[in-house]
């Protein structure tokens, strides 16, 4: 190890820059978000520092830079693009034994700046002892997508429990007891943005701990369960909380719409059980209940992972339902749901200025509840798209054409969307259904009926081309 990573206070400190361009203004925000008290020698200043000049947040020497200037720093950042400067600000630094910063330079620099990944009062720092700070930067940018944005959040809120935890447990319960907060329910509802829910969940953990520790016995964890929409398929469209959660949970239930690349994604060594059901089956949705809360009450964090958003078409309303009524806390991840997913990948938009003002996402199965407004649905100015479709086609364009509308209506049916497999299949209601068996459309596939299903955006290019030859 080249340099000792430490974290400097610089609360009120004084910290030199030499250099008044675009890089001593980078230093600058840095120092001042640390608190320090910066000030800048340099003849002239980039307009940013300039203003942050007049408004006093910053002092400015206008001169070039003498030893005498060093004053009572505690650091020195030399930040011209002049050598010979840098150099006799190092020299300067090096013989009044402050630390010294010499920007790109390892030679000069006796610290140097980290990456920073700032989640105050979290905060990572991702150095290449001055190798490579492009390189730095980049592992910089992989680790901020792991790391929770309300990260510092949730330092915050167990921080304030500091006190009380040390007042009422014992030196021995008290790290157990605080794995068990970062590691369950009060960890994930706070970063889920959620602290109304960690308050109770704590003093629930308060309370377990508080009969376990008189029995002396079983202290397993507080169970939980995770509701996380896996999107379309393509794992790249996951969202980070999901990824956050799929790295921790314990066991993953998953449908038959989960992409085995989504699941890849998930923790190696977590329990996988499949509980994927044909329509209608509500025994499979009993055993799914059942074992979301038996799971939970062992102590496990369970990933519940849905085709698409839970809360379109994924019963993830009953779910919760079930999680409330038996008292396991939950969170709600949203997923990309089909609909967008497909088309984004088909590049048809579901609304457009000259197209369409509205859209509605229904069930294809036409018998579940009461029935939508077919004549709304006819009208090619507003888009619908439905879902479980495939098998009720026929249905479909048979009642869209009775609530008027015309054979040229547009559809496009994306089947597999976003997956490698993606096929796109355009046609008007006249001629889809001849279209589909032609083809063997199957399940997924979605139905999107309107005139955004005609769109296709024109080929800036080949309208040049066009354009040229005639
Ligand atoms: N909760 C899911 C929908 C579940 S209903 C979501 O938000 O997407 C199941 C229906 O979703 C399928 O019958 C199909 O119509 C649609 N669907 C799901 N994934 C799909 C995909 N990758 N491509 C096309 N349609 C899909």
């Amino acid at each position: 190890m080249d340099y000792l990573p430490v974290f400097l206070r610089l609360d009120g400190q004084s910290v030199l820059i030499v250099g008044g361009g675009q890089v001593a203004l980078r230093k600058a925000d840095s120092l001042l978000r640390a608190g320090a008290r910066v000030k800048v020698v340099a003849p002239h200043l980039h307009p940013e520092l300039e203003e942050r000049a007049a408004r006093g947040e910053i002092a400015h020497v206008a001169r070039e830079f003498s030893e005498t200037l060093l004053g009572d720093a505690v650091a020195v950042v030399a930040a011209t693009d002049q050598r010979a400067i840098n150099e006799a600000v190092a020299a300067a630094a090096r013989s009044a034994r402050v630390p010294v910063n010499a920007v790109d330079d390892r030679e000069l620099s006796s610290f140097i700046f980290p990456a920073i990944i700032d989640r105050s009062p979290i905060v990572v720092a991702v150095g290449s002892s001055g190798h490579s700070p492009v390189l730095a930067t980049r592992v910089r940018a992989q680790i901020e997508a792991l790391l929770p944005a309300r990260l510092g959040a949730l330092a915050r809120f167990l921080g304030a429990q500091r006190e009380v935890v040390r007042r009422r447990l014992s030196h021995f319960a008290r790290r157990r007891f605080w794995e068990r907060l970062v590691d369950g329910p009060v960890a994930t509802q706070v970063l889920s943005g959620d602290e109304a829910s960690a308050q109770r969940t704590l003093a629930r953990e308060y309370l377990r701990e508080q009969l376990t520790t008189a029995r002396g016995a079983n202290r397993a964890a507080l169970g939980e369960v995770y509701l996380i929409g896996a999107g379309p398929g393509d794992p790249d469209l996951l969202t980070l909380r999901a990824l956050q959660l799929l790295g921790q949970a314990d066991v993953i239930l998953y449908d038959r719409l989960v992409s085995s690349e989504v699941l890849e994604r998930a923790r190696r060594d977590a329990e996988r059980i499949f509980v994927g059901k044909d329509q209608g089956e509500s025994s499979q949705q009993e055993r799914i209940h059942a074992l979301m809360v038996q799971l939970a009450r062992e102590g496990k964090r369970v990933a519940r992972l849905k085709g698409g958003d839970p809360f379109i078409f994924g019963r993830g309303g009953e779910e919760i339902e079930f999680l409330s009524a038996h008292g396991i806390p939950y969170v709600v991840v949203p997923g990309i749901t089909a609909a967008l997913g497909a088309a984004a990948a088909a590049a048809l938009p579901l609304t457009h200025r000259r197209l369409a003002r509205s859209v509605t996402f229904v069930s294809g199965h036409t018998d579940d509840g009461a029935l939508p407004d077919w004549r709304f649905f006819a009208n090619p100015h507003h888009t619908v798209v439905f879902y479980m479709g495939v098998a009720q086609l026929p249905t479909i364009v048979a009642r869209l054409r009775a609530a008027g509308a015309a054979a040229a209506h547009p559809v496009a049916i994306i089947e597999r969307a976003t997956l490698p497999e993606q096929r796109i299949l355009r046609g008007v209601l006249g001629n889809i259904i001849q279209l589909a068996t032609e083809r063997q459309i199957e399940p997924p596939a979605l139905l999107i009926v309107g005139d955004v299903a005609a769109f296709e955006a024109t080929d800036l290019d080949l309208a040049i081309c066009a354009g040229a030859v005639a």
